[in-house]
């Protein structure tokens, strides 16, 4: 690990323009556990009955006892940690322009990283179901499920439900930094939910390297990325910026 970690300091210290692409390993460490893999939400519930969009508007109060409710007070808690700070640090130093996340827990922005595509929408607002008015999260009630507008209508949260489209003002975004960087550092995701995976494929295609940071390989290992650095986001990122000069 040490000498990639030196390779990615040196790489890093010589791009200009730097993306980052984050999944939910990323936020692991700050305590909110991955969809899939070992101690992912997915080993305990079948996504398709609770995360899409069909099964949210046939029956919410289902969906928001066993998946919202825990996930907003979870996300409440939160806080961001080293790899979320060390991006932080990176967009402070200019290089890092842009960060795509799959990620709905904001730790990103709460880091001090400005300009975050949240692919996959967000916990921090929610909207109301009937009159469509749209509230931050501490304006939601959960003591009584399902939470509901002053109207009666159910809120929902703005995020990305499965069956749901992308909004494609945020898949044209993405596109556009993926093309422009000349470096993407893909961290903590598993790169088999499209189309978030394909963005280090366009800019790997667009002449960029490609820096992976994962405890495990991914479909992009070997052959798009061009390391990876395996081990947690982290302990990994840190020692990154603790090796550049
Ligand atoms: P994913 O597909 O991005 O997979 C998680 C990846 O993180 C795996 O490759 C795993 O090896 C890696 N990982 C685990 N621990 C890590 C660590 N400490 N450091 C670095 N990497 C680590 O994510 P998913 O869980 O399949 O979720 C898919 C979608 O679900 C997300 O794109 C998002 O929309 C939503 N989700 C969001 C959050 C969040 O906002 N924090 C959490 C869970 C799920
Ligand atoms: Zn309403």
């Amino acid at each position: 690990m040490d000498n990639l970690v030196t390779r990615a300091a040196k790489d890093l210290a010589a791009a200009n323009h730097v993306v980052a692409l984050t999944g939910a390993g990323i936020s692991v460490e700050s305590g909110i556990p991955p969809f899939r893999g070992k101690g992912g939400v997915w080993e305990k519930i079948d996504p398709m009955e609770y995360a899409h969009i069909d099964a949210f508007m046939n029956d919410p109060v289902k969906v928001w006892n066993v998946l919202l409710k825990d996930m907003k007070l979870l996300l409440e808690e939160a806080e961001p940690h080293a790899a979320h700070m060390v991006l932080g640090e990176l967009e402070k130093r200019g290089s890092l322009k842009t960060i795509i996340t799959q990620n709905v827990d904001g730790l990103h922005q709460r880091a001090g990283n400005t300009d975050v595509i949240e692919f996959h929408g967000t916990f921090a607002q929610y909207k109301c179901l009937a009159c469509e008015q749209q509230v931050d999260s501490a304006g939601i009630d959960i003591r009584e499920i399902p939470p509901r507008c002053a109207c009666g209508g159910i809120w929902r949260p703005e995020v990305v439900f499965f069956g749901e489209m992308i909004p494609p003002q945020h898949l044209w975004r993405s596109k556009l930094a993926a093309t422009e960087c000349d470096l993407m550092l893909v961290i903590g995701t598993s790169a088999v939910v499209q189309p978030a995976a394909f963005m280090p494929v366009i800019a790997k295609e667009s002449g960029a390297k490609v820096i992976e940071v994962n405890p495990e390989p991914t479909p992009l290992t070997g052959s798009i990325s061009n390391y990876l650095i395996l081990g947690k986001a982290g302990e990994v990122m840190q020692a990154i910026l603790d090796a550049m000069p």
